[in-house]
């Protein structure tokens, strides 16, 4: 009968919940994007586990629910009064859930229900889980008292051991979480219809494949679909409606008056005539207001729920790498100089002092995506006073390789609306491309980092973890000279 997981993944799309069941072929590996939420969620927990030091848990596997059940029954009958992974079966509909601590309150028969989530603030969806789990706990004979969300505190400033009464924030959506209940009592029937179905549900691909989450299913339910389509155009209930209405995905069927102005036109006039569009007399402004040297800088970074270092908050964005290319003078050979911190300390004093030495005190940075760089340094500046001077004189001689190809100055209709360098550079540089690579996002570089940083890096694999870094991060900062390169010959025929 239904879990928790799987009446999420319904609500979603029904489709997505007979997949789920049924077509175990389609569902895809965990990938790195989702074992960083896995990792997270599973380190976010542990923390909360801490702010309840007399807390019991439920340890049988998740799948065992009846035993589960029976754990919490006796964990109740011997009088704890906070359990962990406390789980209840619906006495009507078998319907099941697990709640990540049950917490007594004193002095009655009632409970408390909280949930853990590694964010800061609650989510759409977090009501809708809330929303199950109580129809779930009430229907098994718990009477409970308030629904909370145990969030992440972000006003945290970790000072020597993570302090869990700190780093945590409880929020209260009882109120919510009742309003919700008819729509939970709607909604089950149908799932359950759904699960007991033979044959695979009609559900038509759309926005909701994105939301709240992205589909495990989109490989194979958007296959047909153009790789530029008018999902690229449009967003959300107006694209599904756009297509609807003209049954096909295909941009070129857009009728004039459902073009979008601006940016996205611009592309769309670009796909439909295949052409490269330029605007040289921007490229060429752009282009003058670089001063040589030019140095090519990129940064990685990590972000953590639960603070690492000493006098750092919640998803504080900790630099750990850099990688320059400097182009001293026109048509110079160029130099390459990073930096990678590869201790289990603190990288920032380090990264800091490389910085500043090898940045010099003339000349254009180029970034792409300055907002990032410039955001990291103004939080340096703040939490290392001394080297603020020198950090903000590097600030003000960053210029943001971003901006041409955002608003269009150069456009390829490869580049399929949009401006990031992943989908840029293999757009207008042949042969040149982050596909293959051994670390081919920031995602994943940052991943890869903290769980060095967290000591899960097995020993043998952390000299691979140095070089797939430093191809990576390096190739981030060769691309930005040849995009350079790109603008300078567009303006040069
Ligand atoms: S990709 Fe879209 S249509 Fe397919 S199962 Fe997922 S949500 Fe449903």
């Amino acid at each position: 009968m239904l879990s928790k997981s799987q009446y999420v993944k319904g609500c979603q799309c029904p489709k997505a919940l007979w997949f789920s069941l049924n077509r175990k072929d389609l569902t895809p590996p965990v990938d790195v994007t989702k074992q960083a939420i896995f990792n997270a969620g599973n380190q976010v927990g542990d923390w909360a586990k801490k702010y309840f030091p007399d807390g019991v848990e439920i340890t049988v596997p998740f799948y065992k629910t009846d035993e589960g059940a029976d754990a919490t029954h006796a964990f109740v009958a011997a009088g704890n009064t906070v359990i962990f992974e406390a789980t209840a079966i619906h006495t009507q509909d078998a319907t099941h859930a697990r709640i990540d601590i049950l917490r007594k309150v004193p002095g009655t028969d009632t409970w408390d229900m909280i949930e853990v989530k590694g964010s800061t603030g609650v989510k759409d969806y977090h009501y809708d889980d809330m929303a199950f789990q109580y129809r779930v706990f009430t229907g098994a004979g718990f009477q409970i008292n308030r629904c909370h969300m145990m969030l992440i505190d972000n006003k945290y400033e970790r000072q020597g051991d993570v302090d869990p009464q700190q780093l945590f924030k409880l929020e209260d959506i009882t109120a919510l979480v009742l309003a919700k209940q008819s729509d939970v009592n709607d909604m089950i029937p149908s799932l359950h219809a759904t699960l007991a179905c033979t044959d695979e549900p009609q559900a038509k691909i759309g926005s909701r494949c994105f939301k709240p989450f992205d589909c495990d299913y989109i490989a194979h339910c958007w296959n047909g679909v153009p790789d530029y389509s008018i999902y690229n155009v449009l967003t959300g209930k107006k694209a599904d409606e756009v297509v609807q209405s003209l049954g096909s995905y295909e941009v070129k069927r857009l009728p004039a008056h459902l073009i979008p102005k601006g940016t996205k036109g611009k592309d769309v006039q670009s796909y439909v005539s295949g052409q490269v569009e330029f605007n040289p007399d921007k490229i060429r402004e752009f282009l003058a207001t670089l001063q040589y040297p030019l140095y090519y800088l990129d940064y990685e970074t990590i972000a953590s729920a639960v603070p690492i270092f000493e006098g750092t908050r919640p998803f504080q964005t900790i630099p750990f790498q850099f990688s320059l290319h400097i182009e001293e003078t026109p048509g110079a050979k160029l130099k390459h100089r990073e930096f990678l911190h590869k201790e289990r300390s603190d990288p920032r004093p380090a990264f800091i002092d490389a910085l500043i030495c090898l940045c010099g005190t003339d000349g254009t940075i180029i970034v792409y995506n300055q907002p990032f760089e410039k955001g990291v340094n103004e939080k340096l500046m703040l939490d290392y006073p001394q080297h603020a001077v020198a950090i903000s004189a590097i600030n003000a001689r960053m210029i943001d390789l971003l901006v041409p190809f955002k608003n269009r100055w150069l456009y390829h209709p490869d580049q399929h609306s949009s401006a990031s360098i992943k989908r840029v550079l293999p757009a207008h540089v042949l042969g040149l491309s982050y596909e293959g690579l051994n670390i081919s996002n920031g995602q994943d570089a940052s991943q890869k980092y903290l769980d060095f940083i967290l000591n899960k890096t097995a020993p043998e694999k952390v000299h691979e973890l140095w070089a797939g870094l430093e191809e990576y991060c390096g190739l981030d900062t060769f691309a930005m000279k040849a995009l350079i390169d790109v603008l300078r010959g567009k303006i040069a025929v």
